[in-house]
């Protein structure tokens, strides 16, 4: 699979810094700590692909990894972080909200959320970003190994209905754990096709 091939490109702090806006690109946005970089390394089989994002000076910046020439797997920051100054808090959320506006590239987006606390404010935030755009987004609940298959079911059963309710079938969700790799190969398959992979 085409994905193992990720590797990092480039990190950008503002518009003039992102690559052209060309071929595809699949962002990743989850709360900080919700194991969106454990999550990024099972999907690309790598066990350190995802560090560089969490370099001190980087938390605030999109980083890119390229898979193939054309197609690209973007790390937002880990939202959530208490100690962003506000007016650095606020150059962030204009940069976000034009690159979710504008992006051609950006062909789907996958949420990460902590199976025990899913579907927090900032998460339907980004939900409803891809949504108001037309573009697909697909949540994964990791770290499902804390829990047992019975309570990891009826989660997943509860947030597909209310993530239908909210934002219509646009969204999918599914367990995930990026200790025990379940969900891997379903995940793969979604960011896969939306890379045109
Ligand atoms: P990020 O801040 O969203 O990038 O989160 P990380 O991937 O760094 O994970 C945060 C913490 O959760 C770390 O201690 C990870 O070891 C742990 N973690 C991440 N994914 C999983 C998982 O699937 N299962 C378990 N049990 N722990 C996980």
């Amino acid at each position: 699979q085409l994905l193992e091939r990720a590797r990092y490109l480039l990190s950008a702090h503002n518009a003039r810094q992102l690559p052209p806006d060309e071929g595809a690109e699949v962002a990743f946005a989850g709360r900080s700590n919700a194991g969106k970089s454990s999550a990024l390394n099972a999907l690309t089989r790598q066990n350190a692909l995802a560090r560089v994002s969490k370099t001190p000076g980087r938390t605030q910046q999109l980083v890119y990894f390229q898979v193939t020439p054309e197609a690209h797997l973007v790390d937002l920051p880990g939202y959530g972080y208490a100690k962003v100054p506000q007016e650095l808090q606020a150059h962030w959320q204009a940069f976000i909200d034009n690159y979710f506006r504008t992006r051609d590239a950006l062909k789907g987006l996958v949420v990460v959320m902590d199976i025990r606390h899913p579907l927090k404010d900032y998460d339907r935030q980004m939900l409803a970003y891809a949504v108001q755009r037309g573009l697909p987004a697909h949540a994964l609940l990791t770290k499902a190994d804390k829990l047992g298959r019975g309570q990891q079911a009826q989660t997943l059963q509860k947030v597909r209905k209310d993530m239908a309710a909210a934002f219509g079938d646009l969204v999918s969700v599914q367990t995930f754990s990026g200790e025990s790799k379940q969900g891997v190969d379903e995940a793969r398959a979604v960011i896969g096709g939306w890379l045109g992979l």
